[in-house]
């Protein structure tokens, strides 16, 4: 299987750099005949016999270009038509992509921008890695690494377990463990647990801490499986699933990534009304 991979971020922080590294090495991309473009975005790379397909995004240069009078004209708005046009660009990319390197500028303190990024990838349910780049150019790396991880923590729960990778797209640093990271979410992102699995750990968990009490009637959670990967996503069997506290669904989800080692990628829980829908005739009322 070829994870598809697309390197986004700011404009600037060096995906074509990186992409044009993870590509080069590979091998060179030549297109001789007339007419084919040979500003190629797409591209395979490997790394122990793993494929991956690299997908360059567009960035602030692309989506601004025209005439210095057009872009006069244009600069009252531009800062959110550009914007507008990035996200445009990442989005298509994060959809048709498994997984995002989100590309931050090392150099510099995280940007809202970047974060606007990282939230869009969880909200698609795509997996992340983050590759602080320009990592050569980093004066103080300790700062820097710690910079980036507070501003993590500290903006999206969502990020937590995230891997974070120093990389110099331009000294063609720290890729290999980029793609190794990118491959270790992947199959996080792939993870299927059996329902007997589910089951029995859903059975510990209500067991340490009951569901509340609703107008004197406890809330019955019987049941729960996995109905899809990348991301997983389960589905609780809820007696009534309006009265389910926000607090005690992040407890089952904070559980369930800790208990089967799923931080770092979305996880999703949806809620169904009423039994095991599974269970045999003899269970059914
Ligand atoms: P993009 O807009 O994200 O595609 O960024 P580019 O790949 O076009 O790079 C933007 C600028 O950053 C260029 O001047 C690159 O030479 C520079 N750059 C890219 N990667 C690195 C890196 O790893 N280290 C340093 N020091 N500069 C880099
Ligand atoms: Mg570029």
């Amino acid at each position: 299987m070829t994870a598809t991979i697309a390197i986004v971020g700011r404009p600037n922080v060096g995906k074509s750099t990186l992409f044009n590294r993870l590509i080069g090495r590979q091998h060179a991309i030549v297109d001789d005949q007339p007419g084919v473009t040979r500003d190629r975005r797409e591209g395979d790379a490997s790394l122990a016999g793993l494929r991956f397909r690299i997908i360059d995004t567009a960035g602030l240069e692309e989506a601004s270009t025209g005439s210095l009078e057009d872009r006069m004209r244009r600069k009252a708005r531009i800062s959110d038509k550009v914007e507008q046009l990035m996200v445009e660009d990442a989005l298509r990319a994060i959809q048709y992509a498994h997984l995002c390197v989100l590309l931050v500028d090392a150099t510099e303190e995280l940007h809202r921008q970047d974060l606007a990024i990282a939230r869009l990838i969880a909200e698609e349910g795509r997996a992340v890695v983050i590759g602080a780049n320009k990592w050569d150019a980093v004066r103080n790396r300790q700062a820097a690494a710690q910079g980036i991880d507070d501003r993590l923590q500290t903006s999206l729960a969502q990020l937590r377990g995230v891997p974070v990778v120093h990389t110099s797209g331009l000294h063609g640093r720290g890729l290999d463990k980029m793609l190794a990271a990118a491959e270790e979410m992947y199959g996080l992102w792939n993870t299927r647990i059996s329902t007997g699995r589910l089951n029995r750990w859903l059975e510990g968990m209500l067991e340490a801490h009951p569901p509340p009490l609703v107008e004197g009637r406890r809330l019955r959670i019987r049941y729960m499986t996995q109905i899809k990967t990348r991301p997983p996503t389960f589905a609780l069997f809820v007696s009534r699933p309006a009265d389910l506290p926000e607090s005690y669904l992040r407890y089952l989800t904070t559980g369930l990534r800790t208990d089967f080692g799923l931080w770092g990628i979305p996880v999703r829980m949806v809620m169904r009304k009423g039994d095991n829908p599974y269970a045999g005739k003899a269970r059914k009322r």
